[in-house]
């Protein structure tokens, strides 16, 4: 069955053949429930709107055909994160007054010198050895949470974390990797979710959009997945159902390396510039 979903590409620069076979995927799954693009910029000056204007055109170019959002055609405003702050700093305010979240000064130095070595995890399932589980970022020290909690009503600059349930494991089903499961505090510890710039987060922004578009079904990379352990959480704190998930292994070259380690990216606009046509880029093994 068909669930509403959304392609969130981020406009740091142009978006490679993996991002097109992942939005390929997460529209495909979409078909008939209706398709969301949001364009998620707050990634400050990394953003441009030139990027956001060529990932437009390579998703048309694509043939992928989104219901609601940038230049669909139809009545919807865009869905554009830069102008959705008023949205998030309520969500702000929920997660405030429901006491898990803090003020947090420490610099990114003070957490890498600080942090805990992240756990390893080579879980056995059925006799053989699983992938460890990377962690994505240095686990926050539960040495440098604040020891009493102090009433604020507006993030004032600073970084805010969420308090994660030391030792807790969340468990999810994702539709393309089974169970997926994460233990708080061991592959991920307290995580932000304001920052020092006074913009929400990527975790708080994708969860409060995804809300409140509807989102029934996640579809994204699988370098994602500890973040979804991190966001069931956000929607526990603000009393929401979260959405399915579904999140899409990552495409490696000949070589196989990461897309996103390679020197040169396979950006889509270079494949088409080569001459592939779009089926191509979504299927076709790629070169070294
Ligand atoms: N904007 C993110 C990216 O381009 C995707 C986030 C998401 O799908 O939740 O990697």
């Amino acid at each position: 069955m068909p669930l509403r979903g959304r392609i969130a590409p981020t406009p740091t620069g142009l978006l490679h053949v993996g991002h097109a076979r992942t939005f390929a995927l997460a529209a495909d799954r979409a078909s008939g429930a209706g398709l969301v693009l949001r364009i998620e910029d707050l990634d400050g000056p990394r953003c441009r709107p030139d990027s956001t204007a060529a990932a437009i055109d390579d998703l048309r170019w694509l043939g992928l055909a989104w219901t609601e959002g940038p230049d669909c055609g139809g009545p919807f405003a865009p869905y554009v994160q830069s102008e959705r702050a008023t949205w998030f700093l309520e969500v702000w305010r929920r997660l405030e007054a429901a006491g898990v979240i803090y003020p947090s000064p420490h610099s990114r130095r003070d957490v890498e010198e600080a942090a805990v070595a992240p756990h390893d995890n080579h879980e056995a399932v059925g006799g053989i050895a699983a992938a460890p589980i990377v962690a994505d970022e240095p686990i926050f020290p539960v040495s440098l949470r604040p020891t009493h909690r102090e009433r604020a009503t507006a993030p004032g600059g600073v970084p805010w974390r969420f308090r994660v349930p030391d030792g807790r494991t969340i468990e999810f089903h994702d539709a393309l990797q089974g169970t997926v499961t994460r233990t708080a505090g061991e592959h991920f510890g307290d995580f932000v979710v304001w920052r020092r710039d006074d913009l929400a987060a990527y975790e708080l922004a994708v969860v409060a959009d995804d809300h409140s578009m509807q989102i029934e079904e996640v579809v994204r990379g699988a370098d994602l997945l500890t973040s979804t352990a991190r966001q069931i959480l956000l929607y526990e704190a603000l009393g929401w159902p979260p959405p399915a998930w579904c999140h899409a292994p990552l495409v490696c070259d000949a070589m196989g390396r990461r897309l996103a380690k390679r020197a040169g990216g396979l950006a889509i606009r270079d494949l088409r510039a080569a001459g592939w046509t779009p089926a191509e880029v979504l299927v076709r093994p790629l070169p070294a």
